[in-house]
């Protein structure tokens, strides 16, 4: 086929373009033969600009890709896959057959979040500006699931010539992936080979229901997220301890437990825990709601792959009749079901979004509680600056929620080490397994985490970069480390 404009024929080439610097927007390119495969096609979240920036032309050829392979579901990673198919993008978008799933629940929401925020800028601005468009339409949505092709773990698949790919379990949610890929160019003497290993997001060790994070021994590059390539979590022994405990408590004060939690992950996480911990809990004696469709959409999916569960979780399945192991739970899926715990005083452990409060029925939980002193809240993730959740955490003495004041009499608990990341342990006993110690490319992580887990890299003997955008590396000057090559 012939190509205007890319002028990359025949080079062997990897080029980062998002998430390099910083921690969303993850999307890389790789050049071999003339093809190009792009990793990742995520949203850019967060910082004042994201929205500007997530509307600028993709720094590539749009037409020019062959291929998409999907690290998982996170919109920091699949968040502009609808944006790539308005721009022209025709080809398929491999990924893991529960990322597949997952997908539609995300997508569609962030279609519908794009379309609200369009028309309310259309609403503020004055008469004379010009129409905002909605970022892309559930239609483009549509059009991106129409072109999924799914790819089980461990299997090989070539995915374009001179272009092998395997995905295996990162463990951070479910259906995500760390991918292989192994480029091949040329032929005879003159070929060349070289072996790509792209981390996606890894998952802790030992985190509730998912397996630990595939460990690789062999490449020619890495590219490695640091999201907490600084940090380490709290222990997870102890934070299972300490979330019995808060319970415990709430029931003595015979108050309700409000748990502001990500739809996908945390939410599964904690119903998981709930049942893992039922009768030492007494768990038995709460009222529990799933107060998110979107959530109850993503449990669905959680329930329905139990090949990627790990042991603990495979024995819980197997001992109860079903998933979560909570008879004693409510799925909320209408606004009038959310409505009605309004009226419960006591005994309810209510599970809502959004995970910062910044949005969703959480809000008129937290309205219904906040100011009461037998209230608990337990916050289980990252609050960004800015968002109502960070207020709370922050211990503000009061709150504005739907424009009333709320004052802040509940106690608010921050559960550490329920994170989807893996600390800078976990990320060192991943990386460890590469035994030839090859070049590591530091992506998705603050500069200053990323800097960070570079210096502990260095005390490991890796060589390592802080990848920045529109960085290209010429892959075949890669000294050649990798052994499983399939002739
Ligand atoms: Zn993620």
């Amino acid at each position: 086929m012939l190509r205007i404009g890319t002028g990359q024929d025949n080079k062997m080439e990897l080029e980062f373009f998002g998430a390099a610097g910083e921690v969303t927007g993850s999307c890389h390119i790789l050049r071999v033969g003339g093809r190009q495969l792009l990793l990742d096609c995520g949203m850019i979240q967060g910082g004042r600009d994201a929205p500007q920036r997530n509307r600028l032309p993709f720094p590539f050829q749009v037409d020019a890709i062959d291929a998409v392979i999907l690290s998982h579901a996170h919109i920091d990673h699949c968040g502009r896959l609808p944006l790539l198919i308005r721009r022209g993008y025709r080809g398929p978008i491999h990924t893991n057959p529960a990322c597949a799933e997952l997908l539609p629940i995300l997508l569609r929401d962030s279609a519908e979040l794009a379309a609200r925020d369009a028309e309310r800028k259309n609403r503020n601005g004055a008469a004379n500006d010009p129409a905002v468009e909605p970022l892309y339409t559930l239609e483009d949505v549509e059009q991106v699931l129409k072109q999924l092709r799914t790819i089980p773990y461990n299997k090989r698949v070539d995915v374009l010539p001179g272009v092998v790919a395997q995905v295996r379990d990162a463990g951070h949610i479910m259906g995500s992936s760390s991918v292989e890929v192994w480029l091949t160019e040329g032929s005879g003497k003159a070929v060349v080979r070289r072996k790509l290993v792209f981390s996606g997001d890894l998952g802790q060790y030992n985190s509730p229901i998912l397996q630990d994070p595939w460990q690789f021994s062999s490449a020619d590059i890495v590219l490695m997220e640091t999201t907490y390539g600084d940090r380490r979590h709290r222990d997870r022994a102890a934070t299972e301890l300490e979330f019995g405990e808060i319970l415990q408590q709430a029931w003595r004060d015979r108050g309700n437990v409000i748990i502001p939690a990500f739809a996908i992950g945390r939410s599964q996480d904690v119903l998981y825990l709930l049942g893992k911990h039922a009768d030492e809990w007494q768990v038995g004696r709460w009222q529990i709601f799933l107060d998110s469709p979107m959530a109850i959409e993503a449990s669905a999916v959680y329930w329905r792959h139990p090949e990627q569960y790990d042991v603990e979780a495979t024995r819980l399945r197997r001992d109860f009749s079903m998933m979560p192991p909570l008879p004693n739970i409510r799925f909320c899926r209408t606004p009038d079901e959310s409505r009605a715990i309004n009226k419960m005083r006591s005994g309810a452990i209510i599970i809502a979004g959004s995970g910062m409060c910044n949005g969703g029925r959480v809000l008129h939980h937290l309205k219904h509680n906040l100011d009461r002193p037998e209230s608990h809240v337990i916050i289980t993730g990252f609050q960004a600056p800015g968002t109502l959740g960070r207020q709370i955490v922050d211990r503000a003495p009061s709150v504005r929620i739907h424009g009333e004041t709320i004052r802040v009499a509940a106690t608010v608990h921050t559960l550490g080490g329920l994170s989807a990341h893996g600390d800078q342990d976990d990320l060192l006993r991943w990386v460890r397994n590469f035994r030839a110690r090859p070049p590591v490319y530091l992506v998705h992580g603050e500069v200053s985490s990323a800097t960070a887990f570079g210096a502990r890299l260095q005390q490991e003997s890796f060589q390592s970069v802080v990848a920045s955008p529109g960085l290209k590396l010429d892959l075949s000057t890669l000294r050649p480390l990798a052994d499983d090559f399939s002739s």
